[in-house]
């Protein structure tokens, strides 16, 4: 079941998550309708504060290139209190990000290129990853959003100026009562 998303400007964005206590049959049902609305709205990571619930949960899917140069995304992946820790402080990469709480902006956001992830999987299982590149870099744009840190928060403050009627117009539209 698709999920209503919450957008810039929603001070749900904003706050540090609770850790997940107990894998329940809601949480299974929310990361079920967590996968749907990411999905249908062609994200490939969706954290949970992202539709409201300020938990430490998150779910992605990677891309592969496939030999024929296709990109084929692969299974969801859950990701339940996850601790992050970067591998080289000094080896950077440098990519352009989105976000679908913050839609029609899209900006380059320099980030650590190797992490160590360690976290939950849905069937309580804590597991390890060692990872870098593109999904090193949706596993820290999603473990900032349970931090209620925001990808334009990591742009340089010229870029982030540019981006302010932008940011009011997206506020403006989603929360027209504030
Ligand atoms: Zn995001």
């Amino acid at each position: 079941m698709r999920l209503p998303l919450v957008f810039y400007g929603d001070p749900r964005l904003r706050k540090k998550s609770q850790p997940v206590t107990k894998i329940t049959d809601e949480l299974l049902k929310l990361a079920d309708d967590m996968l749907d609305t990411m999905d249908i709205n062609h994200g490939v990571g969706l954290a949970a504060p992202q539709i409201g619930q300020t938990i430490r949960f998150f779910i992605l899917r990677n891309h592969i290139v496939t030999p024929e140069g296709h990109i084929q995304l692969t299974d969801p992946q859950a990701y339940i209190n996850p601790k992050i820790t970067i591998l080289s402080s000094e080896e950077m990469q440098t990519d352009i990000e989105g976000c679908l709480s913050i839609p029609g902006i899209h900006e380059e956001v320099e980030r650590p290129l190797k992490i160590r992830v360690e976290a939950m999987g849905l069937n309580g299982e804590i597991f390890v990853e060692e990872i870098e590149g593109y999904k090193a870099r949706v596993v820290m744009h999603e473990n900032d959003h349970i931090n209620g840190v925001l990808f334009i928060d990591r742009i340089s403050a010229d870029k982030r100026k540019k981006l302010e009627p932008i940011l009011r117009e997206i506020k403006k539209k989603y929360h027209a009562a504030d």
